[in-house]
């Protein structure tokens, strides 16, 4: 299985630098990425909580959404989702497949989405145990600490795209070397508090995140990340998603060319899955 999901990319990168990637997106055709690992022990702790049902937040076309409900239906959990903004006339692809999955959706204003924390949902849901919007929280970054037992390699340089800081903050718990995590967000500075504020004492790792890497802001998908995705799976045959993990590699891409790592480098690239999340794009432009 290991050798499934860990491939070589070295002959995309220039220089005398190696590289693969683990890829999570291969774990499960529903539930793939980091989403998986984040769920795992949250759900345990449903179920030891003696809960009934499941409830978490997100926006439409949220790749937590979408393995929250597989996951759930997977697992016989009922579970209700608040989802940001109107209902729409027609529902995106992520939630309609979230609701054929079992999902119970309550849309909520933007504004009242903002202020969710404002509202005391586990006393309006004492039935359900709540899983933070994005799986952050503890047990999240718990489970993104088990992504590594899949590595099978020594690496100097660990990536993984950056949307709440908590699977980087699960590999910076397991990881060694430097690690590099790539926001997806512009200007999220906030980010640095958030990854340590789930940091264990004493982990050994060196890591950061860059934040110039977000082609235009979070949800941006411009025609520069798409011609790079096209690129990458004509290179490598990997298919990238456009938010997170595009944007990563491109990094990762721009970073080679301007001579950051060392010779004899070796990097360990995380891909995180999201795939599902190309299916809001416009048919055709993605070559794969
Ligand atoms: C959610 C997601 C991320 C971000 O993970 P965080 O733990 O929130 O930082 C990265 N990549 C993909 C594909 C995702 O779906």
């Amino acid at each position: 299985m290991n050798e499934l999901l860990q491939t070589f990319i070295t002959t995309w990168l220039p220089h005398n630098v190696q590289a693969a990637m683990l890829r999570l997106d291969r774990l499960h055709p529903e539930i793939q990425g980091n989403k998986w690992f984040k769920l795992k022990y949250n759900l345990e702790a449903a179920q030891q909580a003696g809960k009934r049902a499941i409830l978490t937040f997100g926006g439409a076309y949220s790749n937590h959404i979408a393995a929250t409900a597989a996951a759930c239906r997977m697992a016989h959990w009922p579970c209700l989702a608040v989802i940001r903004g109107e209902r729409p006339p027609v529902l995106s692809h992520t939630l309609a497949k979230a609701e054929a999955d079992g999902m119970e959706l309550l849309f909520i204003s933007r504004e009242a989405y903002r202020d969710k924390q404002q509202t005391d949902w586990a006393a309006l849901f004492p039935d359900h145990y709540i899983v933070p919007e994005g799986g952050h929280n503890d047990l999240g970054a718990r489970g993104c600490e088990d992504i590594l037992d899949l590595a099978h390699t020594t690496y100097t340089h660990l990536f993984c795209a950056v949307g709440t800081g908590t699977t980087l903050a699960g590999l910076v718990n397991a990881g060694r070397g430097e690690i590099i995590g790539i926001s997806a967000l512009k200007g999220a500075l906030s980010l640095q508090h958030d990854v340590q504020a789930l940091l264990k004492p004493g982990h050994a790792a060196n890591w950061r995140i860059l934040h110039d890497y977000h082609e235009g802001g979070y949800g941006k998908i411009n025609a520069n990340v798409i011609g790079f995705m096209n690129d990458f799976f004509r290179q490598t045959g990997i298919p990238l998603d456009g938010v997170y993990t595009g944007k990563m590699m491109l990094a990762v891409k721009k970073l080679a060319e301007t001579g950051y790592f060392p010779a004899g480098s070796q990097l360990l690239c995380i891909h995180t899955g999201g795939l599902q999340g190309n299916l809001s794009l416009a048919p055709g432009v993605l070559c794969f």
